[in-house]
């Protein structure tokens, strides 16, 4: 397979622990769809339920596909600011030099959020079950008795 920008042999090579095909000239990686989610899998440990839509429409472009030559199309990598190029017989995905780094970079503030949103949904059952519990329960009943009898002191 040749480089789909200028012309050279790609050479297979393990680039953050995926092997893939790397344009030793420009630096270009051609990756399939499984690489490229083994890519962002290095970054993001929640897996492919949680990572969203990788592309929401595209648009033609004249790159050639390495692998078949039909025309490629460009999308917005997880709608943030990455423009990657895929083959729309699921031939791969094209990536300029260092667009890995960046897959990496993205995932990692992808799971970072992801984290957060987990630990508040977490803290939320967790008052939820303060408030049914017990104890607040007697402790409201205490207040109203409280209230009513002013000899009785609440108990907290
Ligand atoms: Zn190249
Ligand atoms: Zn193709």
């Amino acid at each position: 397979m040749k480089c789909q920008s200028c012309d050279t042999e790609l050479m297979p090579k393990k680039r953050d622990g995926v092997e893939m095909e790397v344009c030793p000239s420009c630096d270009g990686m051609w990756l399939s769809r499984q690489e490229l989610s083994q890519l962002e899998d290095k970054a993001f440990d929640f897996g492919d339920d949680e990572k969203g839509s990788l592309m929401l429409g595209s648009s033609p472009t004249t790159h050639k596909c390495p692998q078949c030559g039909k025309f490629m199309n460009s999308f917005q990598y997880r709608l943030y600011e990455l423009e990657m190029l895929f083959c729309e017989d699921q031939h791969g995905f094209w990536l300029e030099a260092d667009e890995d780094k960046r897959v990496l970079e993205l995932m990692k503030k992808e799971e970072a959020n992801l984290a957060r949103t987990v630990l508040a949904e977490d803290r939320f059952a967790a008052h939820l079950r303060y408030l049914r519990s017990g104890s607040f329960m007697d402790k409201i009943h205490d207040l109203a008795i409280a209230a009513i009898d002013p000899r009785s002191k609440p108990r907290f």
